[in-house]
């Protein structure tokens, strides 16, 4: 459906019909994706990062983080675990960390190539040939979201980075070829929204291939402790209008969503999105990489995780994706 502006913050600001709201997502959703729901492996390779984003738990300044970042062979070995339980998609997620360099995370995708997985990476701003090496050795997606276009609010939250540069990654990345995710944070300080309206029209208009909506969670030890964070309604609200103006994308729920509330991927998956990204990092890393508190199935191994999200999906109806559950296009025009 083509919103403008004032459509979309009419129906974010309307928490007494998200019902009607979200089975509308949730009936798109059926319409153009269908039932099937995309399991992502995700690995959480390492905690250290050069950025110092405000909201974030793992931010260079936080000194209570103990930082770890497996070995190309450990990595690998989790990769090589998850696929063989089953996962047909490798989500590798970093903060920004430099041991991995170019030629190291080449030789990573390009073993973990060989598991038969479509490969997303999620590790940040990179330079364009860095970009176009990890393309040609293998990954197919990549993952970084905007997580606000309010520029100001912006370079409040990372004053070390660059709203534009961070844009113009997303373009480098579309251009060589990958399958584009983004997405943003919803409820951060003095975000309004009438700016996560623009956020969702941005997202349209940049042609993403998938996009999450995660609730910001305020960390003890970052800046923003004390911040009230966003609500999983208005999360959810915002993801059910995206997927009413993006009807054939991918959809995580996200597990931020799960944080605050027991079953916050279930009522995601209901309200409109068509993907999850069960855990699959193993031991201590799982508790170490804390981007924000209350951090569901820390203790869980990935085989559980696997099965216990397994269960809940096919409790509601729906079925396990078996094929890569890459973004469809849809060839049916959206009626308004
Ligand atoms: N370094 C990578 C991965 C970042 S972590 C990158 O830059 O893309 C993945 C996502 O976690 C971030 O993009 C952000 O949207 C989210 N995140 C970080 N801190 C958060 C918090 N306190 N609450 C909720 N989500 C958070």
């Amino acid at each position: 459906m083509d919103f403008n502006k004032l459509q979309i913050i009419k129906l974010l600001n309307d928490a007494e019909q998200q019902k009607t709201l979200f089975k509308k997502a949730d009936n798109i959703r059926r319409q153009y994706v269908g039932d099937e729901v995309h399991l992502r492996g995700l690995i959480e390779f390492s905690n250290i990062c050069r950025n110092n984003c405000l909201y974030c738990g793992i931010r260079r300044g936080n000194n209570k983080v103990v930082r770890y970042h497996m070995t190309e062979d450990e990595l690998i070995d989790t990769a090589r675990k998850a696929a063989n339980i089953g996962f047909k998609t490798i989500v590798m997620q970093s903060g920004e960390d430099m041991y991995y360099t170019q030629d190291k995370m080449c030789r990573i995708i390009e073993a973990i190539k060989k598991f038969d997985v479509a490969i997303t990476l999620s590790i940040g701003e990179r330079t364009y040939d860095e970009y176009k090496a990890f393309r040609e050795a293998g990954a197919d997606r990549y993952l970084m979201r905007i997580e606000t276009t309010d520029k100001d609010l912006y370079h409040k939250l990372d004053p070390e980075m660059s709203w534009q540069h961070r844009y113009d990654c997303l373009m480098m990345i579309k251009e060589l070829g990958y399958e584009l995710g983004s997405g943003i944070m919803v409820g951060l300080p003095e975000q309004t929204v009438e700016s996560i309206a623009d956020d969702l029209l941005f997202l349209k208009d940049i042609g993403i291939d998938m996009a999450g909506i995660g609730p910001f969670i305020p960390h003890p030890q970052t800046p923003l402790a004390g911040a009230a964070g966003g609500t999983l309604d208005l999360a959810l609200r915002t993801m059910a209008v995206m997927r009413l103006m993006m009807p054939d994308i991918n959809i995580p729920a996200t597990t931020a969503m799960e944080s605050l509330h027991p079953k916050g991927r279930i009522m995601a998956l209901q309200a409109g999105a068509n993907v999850v990204m069960p855990n699959v990092t193993e031991g201590e890393y799982r508790k170490l990489y804390e981007l924000y508190p209350g951090k569901i199935c820390v203790n869980d191994t990935p085989v559980h995780c696997r099965s216990c999200i397994g269960m809940k999906i096919e409790a509601i109806g729906r079925t396990i994706g078996k094929g890569y559950g890459g973004h469809q296009k849809s060839m049916q025009k959206t009626k308004d």
